[in-house]
C-alpha cells in the first residue's frame, strides 16, 4: 500500500513549499517513504528527516546536480548519500557560487530589457544559497511582469529566450563521481528531457553507466505512458535501478502536486528495497 515520491524540491533550493510542510502534503496523498532532492544543497534534509519521524513517513536523503553533456543538460539525483559528508559540501558549496555569478547577469539583461529587478530582490525572496532561475521566474511574478513561471520561462529564462544566460556546469561524469564519492546512488533525473529516444537514448544511457550511473527515473510526472515503457525498457536492459518522483516544486509548477504528480503519477513502493541496498553496498 502507499506510493512514493523520489524528487522533491523545498524551500531550501528553488521550491516554495518548506520541508516540513511538503512531509505533511505527502502524508496527505499517502506517501510512505520520500526523497528531498533540491538542487545543489542538502540543508532541507535533517528537517525533513524530523518532520518523517514524525509523521512515519522514511525520508531518503537525496539531491539533484545539474551536468552538462556536449549542448544537453543532464540532470542527475543522488539518493542515500551522506548528507554531511565534508568533501560533498565543499563541491555543492562550489556550485551554490556559481549560480551567484550567473543569476546577477540574468538580472541585468531583465533590466536592459526595461524590467524593475534586483538580484538584491531575488535573494530576499529566495531565503537561501542555492537561488535558482525558478526564484528570477516567482519576482516577475510578483511584480506583474509576467502570469506563471512558464510565461517567465518562455518568455526571459529558458535556453535561447531573452536573458538567457548559461551557467558554468560539471560534466555528468564528474556529477556523478561527486554524488558516488558520497555514498549516494546516482540517477539520470526526468529522462523525458533528453529529447531522444530509441538508439540514441540506449546509447546516452549506457554512456551515463559507464561513468557510474546506477539507475533511471522512469516514473515521472511528465513522461506519457509510452515514455515511461521505453524508459523502463532501457533501464531493464542495461540493469539500472528504477526510481520515480513528481519533481514537486510548488507555485513555479503549480500542475504537479506532491506524490501524484499530474494526477496519475503512482511510483510503487516496491522501488524502494533495491535503491536502499544499492545505497547500503556503496558505504
Ligand atoms: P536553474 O537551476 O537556475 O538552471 O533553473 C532550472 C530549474 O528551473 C529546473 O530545475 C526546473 O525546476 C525549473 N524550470 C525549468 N523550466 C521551467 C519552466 N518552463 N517552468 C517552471 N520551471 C522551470
Ligand atoms: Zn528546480
Ligand atoms: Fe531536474
Ligand atoms: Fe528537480
Amino acid at each position: 500500500m502507499g506510493r512514493l515520491d523520489l524528487h522533491l524540491h523545498t524551500t531550501c533550493s528553488d521550491g516554495s513549499v518548506a520541508p516540513a510542510r511538503v512531509l505533511a502534503m505527502a502524508k496527505t496523498a499517502g506517501v510512505v517513504a520520500l526523497a528531498i532532492t533540491d538542487h545543489d544543497i542538502v540543508q532541507g534534509i535533517p528537517e525533513a528527516l524530523a518532520a518523517g519521524a514524525e509523521l512515519g513517513i522514511e525520508v531518503i536523503p537525496g539531491i539533484e546536480l545539474s551536468s552538462l553533456h556536449g549542448q544537453i543538460e543532464v540532470h542527475i539525483l543522488g539518493y542515500g548519500l551522506d548528507w554531511q559528508d565534508s568533501t560533498l559540501a565543499g563541491r555543492l558549496a562550489r556550485l551554490r557560487a556559481g549560480r551567484h555569478e550567473r543569476n546577477p547577469v540574468i538580472i541585468e539583461r531583465l533590466r536592459a530589457l526595461g524590467l524593475a529587478v534586483t538580484y538584491e530582490e531575488v535573494l530576499a525572496l529566495a531565503g537561501t544559497e542555492a537561488v535558482g532561475r525558478p526564484h528570477i521566474a516567482r519576482l516577475l511574478m510578483q511584480k506583474g511582469y509576467v502570469t506563471s513561471a512558464k510565461e517567465a520561462f518562455d518568455r526571459y529564462l529558458a535556453e535561447g529566450a531573452a536573458a538567457y544566460v548559461p551557467r558554468s556546469l560539471p560534466t555528468p561524469a564528474e556529477a556523478i563521481g561527486w554524488l558516488r564519492d558520497a555514498g549516494g546512488v546516482p540517477v539520470l533525473a526526468h529522462p523525458v528531457w533528453l529529447k531522444q529516444s530509441g538508439e540514441s537514448l540506449f546509447r546516452t544511457c549506457a554512456m551515463l553507466k559507464e561513468a557510474g550511473l546506477m539507475g533511471v527515473e522512469v516514473h515521472y510526472s511528465t513522461h506519457k505512458p509510452q515514455q515511461t515503457a521505453e524508459y523502463l525498457d532501457v533501464a531493464k536492459r542495461l540493469d539500472l535501478l528504477v526510481t520515480g518522483g513528481s519533481d514537486f516544486h510548488g507555485v513555479t509548477k503549480p500542475d504537479i502536486a506532491v506524490g501524484v504528480g499530474r494526477g496519475g503519477l503512482e511510483v510503487p513502493t516496491a522501488l524502494l528495497a533495491p535503491l536502499k541496498e544499492a545505497a547500503a553496498r556503496l558505504r
